[in-house]
């Protein structure tokens, strides 16, 4: 029989996608599953977004784009850079890519190799691991402390940089706990890189507006001393509600612009076109659709947080940013989270994640995705309650 290269038996998953179809398959059964896995908003792509996309076909946008992705789209980016946070950014360094996870996967592509180690956040996105494993680098975590608000920790990010080191990976705020790094923190952190120019840094800003109780975003980019080591991850996919168009952008330092452009010639030649218009409508036509967005999240986040608090053996820390709560279940009895994600999902029709399929620090706790209707995530509350005071 074929077998690929020894490097995909080191490529890891998203479990989130494994708990999908497990809660799809008893769905199918008929039994009636609450999904508190997903990572994605449940609204539908605003309609002005939708009809631009429609209309790009019917215009006859039909064919390659530019692989690095369309003029206007590109200078569109820069300017809602500037219009968010102030900074100017060169659009010619923009490239817009299918997902940010693709952002992701080229830049641990571009820097990891055996013998390289790279700085991931753990608990944090599945995929940085699986990608510096598949390159044969080593992955180095970064905890993510519960005591720290589930902020990335300048002091101990610093002290784990070594001769080797060759990226180190930021997410804020964070999947899957929902913390978010204070700038007091950022600026220590790029304060300390003076002292290792040999380091470059991706900073996974997806979660960018997705904020509460009048947090401002820090971004990356509003340090220029670091502009030229800078990976920037952005995209629409949960801003605008847009994770089946798989449209992402990122910013690449000049040193590694021309890589980046390569491997989308090479890779997927340009992101489709009319998903481009829309990303175009995006980010040029109203933001009230984004506002209602994170208002409606802020409110199902009070009803996740008070309730988990409310259950036997749960306590839950209020998540500054994203769209996860991450409660702490170590007083439940249950030693490992990933049973009691399963046991959650068998025996009470909830589908949360493990911590533990976030990395080694995620165990003792358990992640819930509120992009889930109010009514839906208080239903699952109840099952919650009644299975855990059971099984007391
Ligand atoms: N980064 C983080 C932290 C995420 O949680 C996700 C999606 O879940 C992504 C990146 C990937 O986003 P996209 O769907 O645009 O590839």
């Amino acid at each position: 029989p074929l077998h690929p290269i020894a490097a995909f038996d080191r490529i890891g998953e998203e479990n989130a996608f494994a708990v999908l179809a497990r809660a799809a398959a008893l769905a199918a059964q008929g039994r009636d599953i609450i999904n508190l896995g997903i990572g994605q908003p449940d609204f539908p792509t605003p309609p002005h977004i939708v009809e631009a996309a429609i209309k790009a076909l019917r215009d006859g946008h039909h064919g390659y784009t530019p692989s690095v992705g369309i003029e206007p789209l590109r200078t569109a980016v820069a300017a809602d850079v500037h219009r968010r946070f102030g900074t100017e950014i060169d659009p010619g360094k923009v490239v817009i890519v299918p997902g940010g996870k693709v952002t992701m996967f080229s830049a641990i592509l571009m820097l990891g190799e055996p013998g390289a180690e790279i700085l991931y956040p753990d608990p944090g996105f599945p995929i940085y691991r699986s990608m510096i494993e598949f390159t044969g680098a080593t992955p180095v975590p970064v905890p993510i402390r519960e005591e720290n608000g589930f902020g990335f920790s300048a002091q101990e990010a610093l002290a784990l940089i070594t001769p080797k080191t060759r990226l180190v990976i930021l997410n804020s705020p964070a999947n899957p706990t929902g913390g978010v790094t204070p700038k007091a923190e950022i600026d220590a952190f790029v304060a300390g890189l003076e002292k290792h120019p040999h380091v470059a840094i991706l900073s996974d800003e997806i979660y960018d507006q997705f904020l509460f109780d009048g947090e401002a975003h820090t971004t990356l980019l509003s340090y220029p001393e670091i502009r030229d080591r800078l990976i920037l991850l952005n995209g629409w996919s949960k801003t605008y509600a847009m994770t089946g168009w798989r449209l992402g952008w990122a910013l690449w330092p000049e040193g590694l612009f021309e890589a980046a452009r390569k491997l989308a010639v090479n890779a997927w030649s340009c992101v489709n076109a009319p998903a481009q218009y829309g990303a175009l409508a995006a980010l040029t036509g109203p933001q009230d659709c984004v506002a209602q967005m994170v208002a409606e999240f802020d409110r199902r986040r009070h009803l996740v947080v008070e309730g988990l608090n409310a259950l036997p053996g749960i306590s839950c820390a209020v998540p500054k940013g994203a769209f996860y709560a991450f409660p702490n279940i170590s007083g439940t009895g249950w030693s490992s989270a990933k049973k009691l994600a399963a046991a959650l999902l068998d025996e009470a029709g909830v589908a949360t994640i493990g911590g533990p399929d976030f990395g080694i620090f995620g165990e003792g706790y358990i992640r819930l995705s509120y992009a889930n209707s109010a009514e839906n995530i208080a239903r699952a509350l109840e099952r919650m309650g009644a299975f855990l005071g059971e099984a007391r």
